[in-house]
């Protein structure tokens, strides 16, 4: 037996608690892993708290990423002693996920940690950090240069807007943050934000286009900001859209697309390819200042997560929420 949480619905209300389940009660899978790390993410909290349907099937252990060591393999990739990192495919929503001291799934699903990453780096980076290089990786693929003007990140001071943050100043450009938590100015500038835009400037009236303010950007919010920024960014910028931490839709109009030629790329982590993924993590390994990822850590013990994640819903989380289970 191990200790795993599991969220189930006996009937209309879900349940959550943290348990010990046995090994017949993993899913399917080729390659089992002890879970080293697994992290709070903003989906694992709308999952934890029955905020949004997150959950597909009950009973199910949350957890959309971990870190850990492969125990068994029946994946031509992996052996015992792999060191490995998973991120989304459905992992923590529809097949048991990463809030376990174990965990079995697809090999195909596995990356293996790139050199000089520790278990702990790995998931200090999580998925949201994953997915803010996805996002960086799309702004670099458009032709955006630090010589291009300055990039725009909204949600600056959470766990993808942290990362993105860090790994474009890592890499030369002039970082804008925007945030709604004017104290974590300091924080923000540590990571290497050049300048903070508060949060509400982008809440006002949408127009179809503003002064050209930013080359690029990188947004985690959606609705009002996301369509602010469309209208901010420079001719022929573009801006990456990952998140819809302040909302689903999109107030805007055609005009920043056809009058100035802006791309919108949409960014997807849970389904992205696997070269992407290998690609994305070989470059968080090279870019990433490790040294900054000590400032946007905060650990929870396994034993405080179900308690833990009401608080990302109210916005009050800084930088990556980390949960160790197996760490020795
Ligand atoms: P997080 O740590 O909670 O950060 C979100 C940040 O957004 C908050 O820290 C806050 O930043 C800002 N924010 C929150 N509510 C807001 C509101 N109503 N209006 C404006 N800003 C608001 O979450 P995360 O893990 O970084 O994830 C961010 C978003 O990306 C979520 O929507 C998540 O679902 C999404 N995501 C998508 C993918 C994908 O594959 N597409 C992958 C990972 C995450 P400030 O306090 O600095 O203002």
């Amino acid at each position: 037996m191990f200790n795993a949480i599991v969220i189930d619905k006996p009937e209309d209300k879900q349940t959550v608690a943290l348990t010990q389940i046995g090994e017949d009660q993993l899913p399917e899978g080729d390659v089992q892993v002890d879970v080293a790390y697994s992290t709070l993410n903003y989906k694992d909290a709308l999952a934890l708290t029955g905020s949004a349907p997150i959950i597909r099937k009950y009973p199910l252990t949350p957890g959309i990423d971990f870190s850990g060591v492969v125990t068994e393999s029946a994946h031509a990739d992996f052996k015992p002693g792999d060191r490995v990192v998973l991120n989304g495919w459905g992992v923590g929503e529809k097949h048991s996920g990463g809030l376990a001291e174990k965990a079995r799934v697809k090999g195909d699903w596995l990356v293996k940690l790139p050199d000089g990453m520790s278990l702990r780096q790995a998931m200090v980076v999580g998925t949201a950090g994953y997915t803010a290089m996805l996002c960086v990786l799309a702004l670099e693929n458009h032709g955006i240069t630090p010589e291009s003007g300055d990039v725009v990140v909204t949600g600056a001071a959470g766990g993808v807007g942290s990362v993105a943050t860090a790994l474009l100043a890592a890499k030369g450009y002039s970082v804008a943050a925007v945030t709604g938590r004017p104290a974590e100015e300091g924080y923000l500038k540590s990571l290497g934000a050049t300048s903070i835009v508060d949060r509400s400037e982008l809440e006002g009236k949408v127009r179809p286009l503003n002064a050209e303010r930013w080359a690029a950007g990188i947004d985690v919010v959606g609705s009002t900001m996301l369509a602010n920024l469309l209208a901010g960014i420079k001719y022929r910028g573009i801006v990456a859209a990952c998140g819809l931490a302040g909302g689903m839709d999109l107030p805007s109009s055609v005009a920043p697309f056809i009058l100035r030629g802006v791309t919108l790329a949409g960014i997807d982590s849970v389904m992205c390819p696997k070269p992407e993924r290998v690609a994305a993590w070989e470059r968080l390994a090279q870019d990433l200042d490790m040294g900054k990822l000590a400032d946007m850590e905060t650990e929870v013990a396994f034993d405080q997560v179900i308690d833990a994640a009401p608080q990302f819903l109210d916005g009050k989380v800084r930088g990556r929420v980390i949960v160790p289970i197996n760490t020795d």
